[in-house]
């Protein structure tokens, strides 16, 4: 289990993140919204602990971006003791619990706990267009039928839904494929990369080639997805 862990405040994240590694959690700790949103779109996590007022981005920019990428990923916020419309508007875009500060350990430890085994059948899929791809199965479907991958095309694809509506350079795949025990070289990303093209095109799904920089996924008319 992966959590992340957004909150500015050292004091309560150092103890979050002694707990939650006492009790057998894996915690990346980020203090601003920015690092946040980065480290959500190029890692898989379990839970995230999003802490409303952050530095750089608000965390509930971070959520409604999470949530805009259509990641289900379980969210538990922490907000202000008077924060009523905190609250509200946390819940409102998609967090699925909220804790005030200043809260006790075990119940945040019980809520944790919650969160992550409802989510795990939830927080491994990512979906783009008609694709949707379970990471922890490693399958992609689309419209409810498995596509036919090579573990290399898969792990590519893997890369380019993590990162909807940025950019995805050669390094990148070729750094992606190692984490699945593949080695590559970076005239073997392009020919994977023509493959899986071909694949894709037949689902109406684009993989659009900005020369020189990289790749993304895009819709069929074109348009590239995201914020870059
Ligand atoms: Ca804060």
């Amino acid at each position: 289990m992966r959590v992340l862990l957004a909150e500015d405040d050292a004091l309560i994240a150092d103890g979050l993140v002694r707990a939650l590694r006492r009790s057998g959690y894996a915690v990346d700790h980020v203090s601003n919204g920015v690092d946040a949103d980065a480290a959500l779109m190029s890692q898989p996590f379990d839970l995230l602990i999003l802490d409303l007022g952050l530095p750089k981005l608000p965390g509930i920019e971070v959520l409604k971006r999470l949530r805009t990428r259509k990641n289900a990923l379980p969210v538990l916020i922490l907000t202000a003791q008077d924060g009523l419309e905190d609250r509200v508007r946390g819940l409102d875009a998609g967090a699925d619990d909220y804790m005030t500060k200043p809260f006790a350990l075990p119940e945040l430890e019980a809520r944790v706990r919650a969160l992550t085994r409802r989510g795990t059948a939830l927080s491994n899929r990512i979906e783009f267009g008609c694709l949707s791809y379970d990471q922890g199965e490693r399958v992609a479907r689309c419209h409810d039928q498995i596509l036919d991958l090579s573990v290399r095309e898969l792990a590519l694809l893997e890369i380019l839904l993590l990162r909807v509506g940025r950019l995805v350079s050669k390094d990148q795949f070729i750094d992606h494929l190692c984490g699945w025990g593949e080695e590559v070289s970076t005239n073997a990303i392009e020919v994977y990369i023509h493959r899986l093209r071909k694949k894709l095109e037949q689902e109406d799904i684009r993989i659009a080639t900005v020369r020189g920089l990289g790749y993304c996924l895009a819709k069929p008319n074109g348009e590239v997805v995201g914020d870059t």
